[in-house]
């Protein structure tokens, strides 16, 4: 997809050179000559990168990029400087007010367009994981609170850095904020990036004695659930390099000879976009476990299950395999929730989802289909075994009474289960359950403590002959 640039600069000549350098790489441009213009265009139509100058009269580059950052619907939104000035305290004061990079007027055209590239990549990625969450919140189960990425305590920062004096420079600038290892072997370091959970990882792109380029890739191939930020440290004129590694992956740089509040700040900066996007992960994968499990058993709930069964019977049917599925319903429960209290009543649930759990197989799927009545679903299991199975779970829980914490009786609890087995390969879901549930009751109507074939009530062994 095309990425939306906007250029911001009170000059004309230079946001029409911008304009067309951009055009020529397919960027969509839009622009603005002032910064209240350009928070107007943003407010407008979100673009997915800024290109920002830094002295603009009225409103400047600093306190534009602060605006930006304080208004939540585009505070995301990656932010280039461009300045006159190189210098460092310029930066630093850029960083701070949230900027994510800087280019140095006249513009080097291969660092700005490796810059977009990667900061493009990054966005995109980013508003991937916005709307996961922003879905699941509609889901309504979970709100994406908790996810605070400023805080950057307990950080690691790997350094790999065999150049003594530079060591020692990035090791004093970060110490007190973060915890710092350091491996100036390359070859080592690829082992102590994987077992040490890093937030980020400084490479210097001029090891001595192995290759910070080959490292950083082995980096980036590496398996890894949550993603280290990578830094590389780079000759300030090593613009081929600069476009390599960010080619390969690298979230940013920092020029030698090493500023040391630019350093810190990038750092600071990378290790809380890691935060941030770990958030956001474990929050959407906390969304999806909410939204597929019921929270008091740890069972599948039955809203994910409904598919799921359906997914499986449909399976069955066509690889010719038998499936069997059962609803098991708990006795006279109501009776523990009037005579021990609804915590009593909730401890059996779990403790009667704990013994479903350790009597089935892995394949088989455990739902808890409603307060206190169960589904199991057991693939390439025919009728006689799953009765056996059934049978197996009922004497489960007649034959052990359950120990609470609420109340100090053990207490007798029994189950009606109900099975139905695969019959014809037409057969759906919603039927093979329909038939567990009349099953089901037939136990019920028998006296409870029972299992029940649905081909055996009523003598139905003719719905068999039918398929
Ligand atoms: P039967 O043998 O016919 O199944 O009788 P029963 O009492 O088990 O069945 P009934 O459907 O009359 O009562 C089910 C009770 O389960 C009613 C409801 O208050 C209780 N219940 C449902 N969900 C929960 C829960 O999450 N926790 C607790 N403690 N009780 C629940
Ligand atoms: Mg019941
Ligand atoms: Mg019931």
């Amino acid at each position: 997809m095309t990425a939306r640039v906007l250029v911001v600069d009170d000059i004309l000549p230079n946001v029409k050179v911008l304009e067309a350098k951009l055009a020529a790489e397919y960027y969509d441009v839009t622009t603005a000559l002032s910064g209240k213009e350009a928070l107007e265009e943003m407010a407008k139509a979100p673009p997915d990168i800024v290109l920002l100058d830094v002295m603009m009269p009225g409103m400047d580059g600093f306190e534009v990029c602060r605006i930006i950052r304080a208004t939540p619907e585009i505070a995301h939104v990656p932010v280039v400087m461009v300045t006159a000035l190189s210098d460092p305290e310029d930066r630093v004061r850029g960083l701070e007010a949230g900027a994510d990079d800087f280019l140095t007027k006249p513009v080097n055209d291969i660092a700005l367009i490796a810059r977009l590239r990667s900061l493009v990549r990054l966005k995109l990625m980013m508003d991937e994981f916005r709307l996961r969450e922003e879905t699941s919140s509609q889901f309504g189960v979970m709100d994406g609170q908790g996810i605070d990425a400023d805080d950057i305590t307990g950080a690691r920062v790997l350094i790999v850095e065999d150049e003594p004096a530079d060591a020692e420079v990035m090791h004093k600038a970060l110490d007190s904020l973060v915890t710092v290892i350091e491996e100036p072997d390359g070859e080592k370091a690829l082992a102590t990036a994987r077992d040490g959970n890093f937030d980020l990882i400084i490479v210097s792109l001029s090891l001595r004695e192995s290759d910070g380029m080959r490292l950083c890739s082995h980096l980036r191939a590496m398996a890894q659930p949550r993603q280290t930020s990578i830094l590389v440290l780079i000759w300030e004129d090593a613009t081929k390099e600069l476009v390599r590694a960010l080619d390969i992956g690298v979230n940013d740089y920092v020029t030698k000879p090493i500023d040391r509040n630019e350093l810190v700040a990038r750092t600071r900066t990378q290790i809380r976009r890691k935060r941030y996007q770990d958030g956001l992960r474990s929050s959407y994968e906390k969304s999806m476990e909410m939204a597929t499990t019921d929270g008091l058993t740890g069972l599948h709930n039955r809203s994910y299950a409904t598919s799921h069964i359906e997914n499986l019977v449909t399976r069955a049917n066509t690889d010719g395999k038998p499936i069997s599925v059962m609803m098991l319903d708990i006795d006279f429960f109501k009776k523990v929730n009037d005579t021990y209290g609804h915590a009593a009543g909730d401890e059996v649930l779990r403790e009667f989802a704990e013994r479903l759990k350790a009597q089935l197989r892995g394949i088989d799927l455990a739902v808890r289909y409603g307060g206190e009545e169960f589904v199991v679903v057991m693939p390439d299991t025919d009728g006689a075994t799953g009765n056996l199975v059934a049978e197996r779970l009922r004497l489960g829980m007649a034959d052990k009474p359950f120990k609470l914490e609420s109340t100090k009786d053990p207490l007798a609890v029994t189950v009606s289960i109900g099975v139905a087995s695969s019959h014809s390969s037409h057969e759906s879901a919603a039927s093979m359950l329909e038939r567990a549930d009349k099953a089901m009751y037939a136990a019920k109507n028998s006296g409870r403590n029972k299992v029940v074939a649905d081909d055996v009530i009523g003598g139905k062994a003719d719905k068999t002959a039918a398929s």
